[in-house]
């Protein structure tokens, strides 16, 4: 996100997600309260020596939005335009999305408003050390737990938990490996991890087939956003015998109507940087990418990306929200109210903090977990979250955006009314 105008409305919309699911339950006044307000945060300016020998103040956020449930846990965003408001709405949805998946977590997010591609390899990592440094105590194995997110990855995780371990005594520091998820696997990081949010988005996906009595089979797809999310989003669905018939990233959007070769295309973008010039695909552009003919459409970029000024331009009949936050309020409506069945972020997206909770469990028990008993457990786990918010669904007669926040917020609820509020 680029403007301030932009992100207080995003910040607006998480206010509403929270306040409508408040409604509907009836949720207890101080409840609301407590949950309409981030519990913490920071603000971080710090420098950074550049390979030029100059100095750069950044400015580095981490907001913790609540810790009811467990340790805050959420990502760390690189994105030159990130904002508190921005920010404030991405840990919102985080407390929302473990509460969905009955995750023992909270909610957080952070990051630092950088275009991680404009600083070298070496500039990147003096980032991520000072920055993490700069949170010091603010993050821990049961306090807070970062993970990745757009414009960070397994590297960044790995420098992260180096430096934290270094502020640690000796004795404390195995221990304190899992104060990030998302790490590298040679230090700790979980098989399956990196692959989680798109695989997860697919199973959300097939769930939705199954509540309409449908395949996925010769289905066809269009997914924007070919990162750590998009494509493995493609490479899931297309195992789930889905066409995927275009992807769209910065450089451009490729379209084939037979179904791209995904393998290929992603061997393509790793050597180019991007999709454009995958042959034989068309170039199109991007209005004609969000009004193309297929059965299922995938935004899994930034935020705001279907808004009232094209939603009525959309032809397909699903939309997994792979990226948080993707659709608009007005926008969501105007769906809501042509049919569209939309996979609300908060379950779409929950794949990746859901092995992130598997990553921490491994660490803390000192055990490891195949590839294939962590895609396992995933599956299972966006399948009993989709089952119960479908439940709620039918018996509220709700969208399933609203039934995500209601399944969400009836458990913070509870909580809060089992613990109390101190004093
Ligand atoms: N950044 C991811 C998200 O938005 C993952 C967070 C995590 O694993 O903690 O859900």
């Amino acid at each position: 996100m680029t403007d301030t105008g932009s992100t207080a409305r995003l910040c607006e919309e998480a206010a509403a997600n929270v306040a409508q699911a408040a409604a509907a339950i009836d949720m207890e006044p101080k409840v609301r309260s407590i949950l309409a307000r981030p519990m913490n945060e920071l603000i971080i300016n710090f420098p950074v020596e550049r390979d030029s020998g100059e100095y750069e103040l950044l400015q580095g956020y981490r907001i913790q939005h609540n810790n009811v449930l467990g340790p805050y846990k959420g990502g760390i965003r690189f994105h030159p335009g990130l904002d508190l408001d921005e920010v404030r709405a991405l840990a919102t949805w985080m407390t929302f999305k473990c509460a969905l998946l009955q995750l023992p977590f909270g909610g957080a997010k952070g990051g630092v408003a950088i275009d991680p591609g404009a600083f070298s390899e070496a500039e990147l990592e003096r980032v991520v050390r000072r920055f993490t440094h700069s949170l010091g105590q603010n993050i821990g194995p049961e306090y807070d737990i970062p993970a990745p997110d757009m414009g960070t990855d397994a590297r960044t995780m790995g420098w992260m938990k180096d430096t934290y371990l270094n502020s640690r005594g000796p004795g404390e520091r195995q221990n304190a490996r899992r104060v990030v998820t998302g790490k590298p696997v040679e230090l700790g990081g979980s098989l399956g991890r990196d692959s989680a949010t798109g695989r997860g988005a697919a199973y959300a996906l097939r769930h939705l087939y199954g509540e309409l009595d449908r395949t996925l089979e010769g289905q066809s797809a269009a997914i924007q956003g070919f990162g750590n999310v998009g494509s493995h989003a493609a490479i899931a669905m297309s195992e789930l015998g889905m066409k995927i018939v275009a992807v769209a990233d910065v450089s451009g959007v490729v379209h084939d109507p037979a179904g791209l070769d995904i393998k290929k295309l992603l061997e393509h973008a790793q050597d180019r940087g991007g999709v454009a010039g995958f042959s034989p695909a068309d170039l199109l552009t991007a209005d004609e990418f969000f009004a193309l003919d297929v059965d299922v459409l995938v935004p899994a970029a930034l935020e705001a990306q279907i808004t009232a000024a094209n939603v009525d331009s959309i032809r397909a009949r699903a939309i997994v929200e792979a990226a948080n936050g993707p659709i608009t309020a007005e926008a969501s409506a105007v769906l809501e109210h042509g049919g569209v069945h939309v996979i609300p972020d908060i379950l779409a997206n929950a794949g990746g903090v859901v092995v992130s909770y598997y990553e921490w469990v491994q660490n803390k028990t000192s055990d490891k977990w195949s590839a294939a008993d962590v895609d396992a457990r995933l599956r299972d786990a966006m399948w009993e979250a989709a089952d119960r918010v479908a439940l709620t669904r039918a018996a509220r007669g709700c969208s399933r955006r609203q039934a995500a926040y209601i399944e969400a917020a009836t458990l913070l609820q509870s909580v809060y009314g089992l613990r109390g509020i101190f004093p």
